[in-house]
């Protein structure tokens, strides 16, 4: 059988193709660790969507070629979905390396926000920026992770904190999801911290999220979705239900920045609310867990910000697995607390603190990131119909997908079928 549609672009002879299939669901126990590779396997694309998927000498029968269409040969080479990166605050201005080696001298995360720094440092910088400004930033940004192979990627708001800059934040996301190649999921968070100019009335900071911020943002469709800092001395739980409930009345979805640093009650309410996601977790109870497991919430894993706020308790993947609960994987990047654009450093970091093994990792690196983001039906997994975001790995296996960390392993990075980033040259 040939298809109708002569390939654009045919990758052919992977070492392991891991295609993450039958996507539509996310992935759970046994399936989490089965990857779904196939060997000596092939991909066709045509028009930026996957046409075909199968073993090399399949897909070289059942698919046309053309003098145009260009063949890559992956040759013992691992490929993989497109990353997806399920939590960043892609958009900031300035840096913390100061507050860096304030930590690094002892001082605490909690203690330095407290004292005015930490979010507060980041978001005097972001409001004198400019909406050009951050579009400028996040192009630079976005062409580093799309160099480590992810091609889509949520993008929060809150370093703003007024109506005007968390709207400016928005649109700027706005912009380079048409401007860049990385797709890009709009996250509102101006529940992130409690602005400065409201320490001592915080209710009205809340009340201006809720009837101000919120209504503006389902108004304009700057967010898919609502997250809120559910932290003691940040948002209590009351608080953050009020907000993602308002939310929620306008058609965002919801997410939760969830007992990061104290069991605060962030996962329990993501249970109660029925949540897509609820991200950190590091000292989630275990009856919250079960909660969580029960309605199907997805945990965000971000072992990048345990690892770089110098934390010795990470998050209980292996407990969370075992509950059945879908495990997604991201690098929460944002200045303070895991300033990394790596999605291989999230990989690396996930197998050695939590000990997910590398076909997890993968797993939630992918469609279960892409799951926890609403974009399952486009992207996480290699099927025909789904977009045409490939990386083609300088290794060549799954299980060697931990053991570079620190060092960029993507070789060729393909987005929307065409390629973004080539370091084999010749081979191509
Ligand atoms: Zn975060």
């Amino acid at each position: 059988v040939v298809t109708a549609e002569a390939a654009d672009l045919l990758i052919v002879h992977a070492g392991e193709l891991a295609t993450l299939a039958r996507g539509g669901t996310p992935r759970t126990g046994p399936a989490l660790s089965d990857p779904d590779v196939i060997g000596d396997g092939a991909v066709a694309v045509a028009a930026s969507r996957i046409t075909a998927v199968g073993p090399t000498d399949t897909i070289r029968r059942q698919v046309a070629v053309t003098p145009a269409t260009r063949i890559v040969d992956a040759s013992g080479r691992l490929v993989t979905p497109g990353l997806v990166d399920a939590h960043t605050h892609l958009l900031f201005a300035g840096h913390r390396a100061h507050e860096f080696e304030l930590r690094v001298r002892g001082a605490g995360y909690a203690e330095i926000l407290a004292a005015g720094g930490g979010i507060l440092t980041t978001v005097r910088a972001t409001r004198d920026a400019s909406e050009d400004d951050l579009v400028e930033i996040g192009k630079a940004r976005l062409d580093r992770m799309l160099a480590h192979g992810t091609t889509t990627a949520e993008a929060k708001s809150g370093y703003g904190l007024t109506p005007a800059d968390e709207l400016k934040i928005l649109r700027a996301v706005a912009r380079l999801d048409r401007a860049h190649p990385v797709d890009l999921v709009p996250t509102f968070l101006g529940a992130h911290a409690v602005p400065a100019e409201h320490r001592a009335d915080p209710e009205a900071y809340i009340r201006e999220v809720c009837e101000v911020m919120l209504p503006a943002v389902a108004r304009e469709r700057l967010a898919v979705f609502c997250d809120v800092f559910c932290e003691h001395g940040v948002f209590s739980v009351e608080q953050a239900q009020r907000i993602l409930t308002a939310a929620a009345g306008l058609g965002l979805g919801l997410k939760i920045h969830a007992d990061q640093l104290s069991a605060s009650g962030g996962a329990r309410l993501a249970a109660d609310l029925g949540a897509l996601s609820a991200d950190h977790l590091e000292h989630a109870p275990d009856d919250a867990l079960r909660a969580m497991a029960s309605r199907g919430v997805t945990a965000g894993l971000l072992p990048g910000a345990t690892f770089f706020l110098f934390q010795p308790r990470y998050a209980d993947a292996r407990t969370m697995i075992a509950l059945g609960i879908p495990v997604a994987l991201a690098t929460d990047f944002n200045p303070g607390s895991s300033p990394t654009l790596s999605m291989q450093m999230a990989i690396a970091l996930a197998c050695v603190a939590m000990k997910l093994r590398p076909a997890e990792a993968l797993s939630a690196a992918t469609i279960n990131a892409a799951h926890a983001i609403g974009r399952a039906g486009e992207v996480g997994s290699l099927e025909p119909g789904k977009r045409a975001d490939l990386v083609v790995w300088g290794i060549g296996s799954v299980a060697e997908l931990p053991l570079h960390f620190g060092t960029n392993m993507a070789d060729i990075v393909i987005k929307s079928g065409r390629i973004v980033l080539d370091r084999i040259g010749g081979r191509v």
